[in-house]
């Protein structure tokens, strides 16, 4: 068997933070508006002590919310 796992560099689509994909591939939680996207910022710090920050995608037109 074989495996032709050629990852041409040129044609791969360059993954930037503020994505509307998760890094798993599946699409994130999408906030309607930016208040409730940053609500969910804050909850998280709190709860979870991770640090994000809320940005309008281009893709959905939604908010995620992602790492600064
Ligand atoms: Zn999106």
């Amino acid at each position: 068997m074989a495996s032709r796992r050629r990852i041409r560099r040129v044609e791969q689509p360059r993954r930037t933070r503020l994505s509307h994909w998760r890094a798993d591939g599946e699409p994130k939680t999408r906030y309607r508006s930016e208040p409730d996207a940053n609500r969910a910022c804050l909850q998280a710090r709190l709860e979870h002590g991770v640090d994000l920050t809320a940005y309008l995608c281009e893709f959905c037109g939604g908010w995620h919310l992602g790492n600064p």
